[in-house]
């Protein structure tokens, strides 16, 4: 059992996320600002990472060496890009720190990479870090457990901010993913993500996705179970974006203790079965 605070590093600290596991951090006992990283040429470098996040001066300026930065630190939490969470996972991994990944919009081919730099360091990834969207992945699964495929159809509704960039989002994903381990089955091979034109009457069977975009929307997620005469709709409305980097602090200090491995909220949480 470690008694000091765990030194954590936050990449993309100058992003929405980033300031505000910035802010979560200063006020959570247990866990102290290691580092600030931005990218190479960002306006943040050199300015002061509390600055940055409102919580006044905490003398961490923000730096673009992640190498130097992952040397002395325990964790690292990244709300970035695909692309710059598949370099961070190879440098926690070479550092063995425990990496936690609220990136969304990977690709196989970068769920892969992370997935073998988790034999070198703990890692939890997940499109959602809330207690409740979690709790409500749970739900899901069971909801889709017990109604039959034949008369009852599930839709995923999201709504999100218009500067969010990928979709359906990872938490649709994750819904969706629940609702298919319930009917046992695949997602991938079962997700229809867009409609458009003739489509022809829904395949039973299937789990539909359905994208809004717009204002500062934080993220309100449906998941709806669509029988012959009535509907259950099962939803998340996520306020503020403190309880994503609530989720992710708690969870860097979940993995200290744990073994190389791949991870998610459910794990943290004690949720997974
Ligand atoms: P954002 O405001 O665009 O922040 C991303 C930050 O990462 C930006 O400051 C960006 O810098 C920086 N960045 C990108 N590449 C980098 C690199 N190579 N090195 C250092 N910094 C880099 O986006 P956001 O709204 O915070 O969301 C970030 C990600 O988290 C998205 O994928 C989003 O879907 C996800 N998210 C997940 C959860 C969850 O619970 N899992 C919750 C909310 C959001 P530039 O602006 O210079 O590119």
């Amino acid at each position: 059992m470690n008694d000091n605070p765990m030194k954590l590093v936050v990449v993309g600290a100058g992003g929405r996320m980033g300031q505000t596991l910035i802010r979560v951090i200063q006020e959570t006992d247990g866990a102290m600002l290691h580092a600030a990283i931005e990218r190479e040429g960002s306006p943040f470098i050199g300015k002061d990472a509390g600055e940055l996040a409102g919580v006044g001066t905490i003398g961490v300026p923000v730096t673009a060496d992640p190498l130097q930065a992952f040397v002395d630190a325990e964790g690292v939490l990244d709300f970035t890009s695909p692309a710059a969470t598949v370099e961070f996972a190879g440098l926690a991994a070479q550092a063995r720190i425990v990496h936690v990944i609220g990136t969304t919009g990977c690709s196989l081919s970068d769920d892969q990479k992370i997935e073998a730099a988790s034999r070198h360091a703990c890692i939890i990834k997940s499109g959602n870090m809330s207690l409740g969207v979690n709790l409500l992945g749970v739900l899901v699964e069971q909801a889709a457990r017990a109604l039959p495929a034949e008369n009852w159809d599930i839709e995923v509704l999201e709504m999100h901010h218009k500067h969010k960039v990928d979709a359906p989002s990872g938490t649709a994903l994750l819904l969706g993913d629940a609702a298919a381990r319930g009917r046992g089955i695949e997602l991938q091979a079962n997700a229809v993500k867009v409609r458009d034109g003739h489509t022809g009457a829904r395949p039973a069977g299937t789990i539909g996705f359905a994208t809004l975009r717009g204002g500062s929307v934080v993220g309100d997620h449906s998941v709806i179970l669509a029988g012959e005469g009535e509907l259950v709709t099962l939803s998340h409305s996520a306020r503020d974006r403190s309880i994503f980097a609530r989720g992710a602090v708690a969870a860097a200090l979940w993995g200290r203790g744990q073994k190389p491995g791949l991870y998610d909220m459910l794990d943290v949480l004690g949720l997974s079965h």
